[in-house]
């Protein structure tokens, strides 16, 4: 399925959650932010990834984005908003 992660840099809090979470699609930079692996910053402050997972990536990308204590993170799927 086709999914869109979308992260707000200025949102992020720092806390490790979501690439805790999921390593595959989340890291965290040197400045102790979270970066979506691949992604581009669209705006400013505003950065995100279009690709096709599969179930068990979306899984993890859905459990990473409900970490986030700040919910700096959203997931749409087949263009319907999950988070
Ligand atoms: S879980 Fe949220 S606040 Fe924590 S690093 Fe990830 S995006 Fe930032």
């Amino acid at each position: 399925m086709h999914v869109r992660i979308e992260y707000e840099h200025d949102v992020c809090v720092g806390t490790n959650a979501c690439a805790g979470a999921d390593p595959k699609h989340f890291e965290i930079l040197d400045d102790g932010k979270a970066h979506i692996v691949g992604s581009k910053e669209e705006k400013p402050e505003k950065w995100a990834w279009e690709g096709d997972v599969t179930d068990a990536d979306l899984k993890a990308i859905l459990t990473a984005a409900q970490a986030c204590p700040v919910n700096a993170i959203h997931v749409i799927v087949d263009g319907q908003k999950k988070i």
